[in-house]
């Protein structure tokens, strides 16, 4: 394992190609030092080869001291909210990882990329479809990749069961279930709050529409039926606990959608005309596997997904390549999250247009 003083002097090596200087790998910000940063993000950044942890963005100064000793961040590199633009003066920060509450990832997403700084943005995208665009045209206009969070299409059973959309073992597909969830969640601070992004559709929903499109190759049309279930009113004042859902594709495939965080169900299942696949679990931060029913298993091991997603997110930007998660997929799951919410509150079915 590398350590953040040897990702930090592989900042300095730079390659030459083509005549251009290239570095090898990418400082980071952060902003946002909650759990996801705190316990698995900035790990991971030690053992990226692309990409190492450079600065942070924190509202909580009693934060600061604790990470520059674990990560040696430099004074420098160390920013508030209201600071936050100033990175675009440091040549150290190359990136910027928006991993604060989702209502406020557009905010940051926008700072970030204004300030001329390439945008990690955390699922889901935002709260609505116009936030998404916002942060879309911002890294537009600033000539800046956006790339989102979404580390499971990194993940390699995952890649596998996405390439069967293409090469069809069992033929046809006959319907698709998508459920991803954890049990006895209770939500706390932003994660109680609707207007915060708080809820299961939302946190863990986001991961099964993802996978619906990614296990098919092809976005829904229709929200066919959806409905919220609350089990426990006492915890679950504003948001949801549970959502079913049901979305249809233009060539008539149906897949059902589940999304909990009280019930433990987390798999990915594709059954077609002469056989099926599924992951399960599809989207834990250890141990995805796959199988099918002819026995062929999808087993590969990955040691960290967040640090394999970020050095390919890192090479996008350094080979100025496509990244795998661009604003746009995660603008169109959003777009599908929010006609969920419409049927389950209409109880109709919802065109996605
Ligand atoms: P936390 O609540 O643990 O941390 C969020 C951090 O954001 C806070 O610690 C705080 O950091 C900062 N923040 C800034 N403004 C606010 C505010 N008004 N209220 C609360 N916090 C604020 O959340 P998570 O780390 O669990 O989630 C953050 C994001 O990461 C979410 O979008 C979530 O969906 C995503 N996530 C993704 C996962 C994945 O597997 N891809 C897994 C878990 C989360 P500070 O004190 O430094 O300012």
């Amino acid at each position: 394992m590398t350590s953040a003083y040897t990702g930090m002097y592989a900042c300095q090596q730079k390659a030459t190609v083509g005549g251009t200087e290239k570095k090898k790998s990418l400082g980071v910000a952060i902003v946002g030092l909650g759990y996801y940063a705190t316990d698995l993000i900035a790990p991971a950044l030690l053992q990226t080869e692309h990409a190492h942890l450079a600065g942070v963005v924190t509202g909580s100064p009693e934060k600061i001291p604790i990470w520059q000793e674990k990560y040696g961040i430099k004074d420098q590199n160390v920013y508030n909210y209201e600071t936050m633009h100033r990175i675009a003066d440091n040549e150290e920060i190359d990136v910027v990882y928006v991993i604060v509450p989702t209502a406020l990832h557009t905010k940051y997403a926008v700072i970030a990329a204004r300030a001329g700084k390439h945008v990690w943005c955390e699922k889901p995208m935002a709260l609505n479809v116009a936030q998404c665009q916002e942060i879309i045209d911002a890294c537009h206009k600033n000539k800046v990749k956006l790339s989102l969070g979404y580390r499971m299409i990194h993940e390699p059973n995952t890649q596998a069961l996405i390439s069967y959309q293409e090469t069809k073992p069992f033929g046809k597909m006959t319907s698709v279930l998508a459920e991803s969830s954890y049990a006895g969640g209770e939500p706390q601070g932003w994660r109680a709050k609707k207007a915060m992004g708080g809820g299961a559709m939302y946190d863990m929903g986001v991961y099964a529409v993802n996978a619906i499109r990614y296990a098919t190759g092809m976005d829904p049309i229709e929200v066919v039926s959806a409905r919220h279930i609350i089990d426990r009113p006492a915890l679950f004042k504003e948001v949801d606990e549970t959502t079913v859902f049901q979305l249809r594709f233009r060539n008539g495939l149906v897949a059902d959608g589940f999304t909990s965080v009280g019930k433990p169900n987390n798999q990915l299942r594709v059954d077609c005309e002469s056989g099926w696949y599924r992951l399960a679990p599809m989207q834990s931060y250890h141990g995805v596997v796959g199988e099918r029913s002819d026995g062929v298993q999808m087993n590969a091991f990955v040691e960290n997904q967040q640090a394999l997603q970020m050095d390919n997110d890192a090479l996008a930007i350094i080979n100025d390549t496509a990244v795998k998660c661009p604003g746009s997929m995660g603008k169109k799951d959003i777009q599908i999250i929010e006609s969920i919410f419409a049927s389950a509150e209409s109880g109709k079915s919802v065109a996605i247009a």
